[in-house]
């Protein structure tokens, strides 16, 4: 199982979080908020190939750090995982809006140019000026659209962008993401744990955790858990040979 958004840097104790991982044969996509991070991010992955470091610039030091896209460019030759990249809406971000466009468009576009990233996005309060860029930038890559949380008609233009999604313990807590889920396509649904910035029962979620997302799911789609985990497996094979 893969934990397809995880913040590996940020737990107080990541090179524990990593070796236990590795022990419960958990694989994780290492999102990183700024480029500067992602040097360090990537030697916790040294020796283990099931960790995958993914290149990040996160929407909400899109403009302090926009600084930091020359480094991005840079270091984008190096893997094949951008994230977490996108747009955030939220009333707080609102004055940082036109940094985190221009800073998103460049990462596309830098993607695009580099034959393709698979890409980790967040969305949150912004899915339709998300699904806007990446309408227009229809050569970047696999787009995983990490905890969506649009409308139905945002959905709606996700799927027909061939976006992925990776879906967490939290998202299923409310009937919202649950009927997101259930009109999601099984052929484009992934794990998530978005640890440590998640918790449940005062615990940060660790990798690992994103398989408390199965039952949830099973429940959304009416079928058992045990068809949830081998769609979800069939599905971290086929995201992994688009890159
Ligand atoms: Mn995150």
């Amino acid at each position: 199982m893969i934990d397809f958004h995880c913040h590996l840097d940020l737990y107080p104790n990541p090179v524990d979080i990593a070796e236990e991982a590795r022990r419960r044969n958990i694989g994780v996509l290492s999102v990183t908020t700024t480029p500067s991070a992602w040097r360090g991010t990537s030697n916790l992955a040294l020796g283990n190939p099931a960790i995958r470091t993914a290149l990040g610039l996160h929407p909400q030091l899109a403009s302090e750090r926009i600084h930091e896209m020359p480094l991005f460019k840079d270091l984008l030759p190096e893997t094949d995982f951008v994230g977490e990249v996108g747009l955030d809406g939220s009333p707080e971000n609102q004055g940082t809006r036109h940094d985190q466009q221009i800073v998103f468009r460049d990462i596309l576009r830098a993607c695009d140019q580099a034959g393709g990233r698979v890409i980790s996005v967040h969305s949150r309060n912004a899915a339709s000026a998300v699904m806007d860029q990446l309408e227009r930038h229809l050569r970047t890559g696999t787009a995983i659209l990490h905890w969506f949380s649009g409308n139905k008609t945002e959905l709606r233009r996700a799927i027909a962008r061939d976006c992925w999604f990776s879906v967490g313990p939290s998202m299923l807590v409310g009937a919202k993401g649950q009927s997101l889920v259930s009109a999601m396509p099984r052929n484009r649904v992934l794990l998530e744990s978005d640890g440590p910035f998640t918790a449940q029962k005062g615990r940060s979620l660790a990798p690992w955790d994103a398989a408390l997302a199965i039952d949830g799911i099973s429940r959304a789609w009416n079928i058992p858990p045990e068809e949830v985990v081998s769609l979800v497996q069939s599905n971290e094979r086929s995201v992994l040979r688009t890159i």
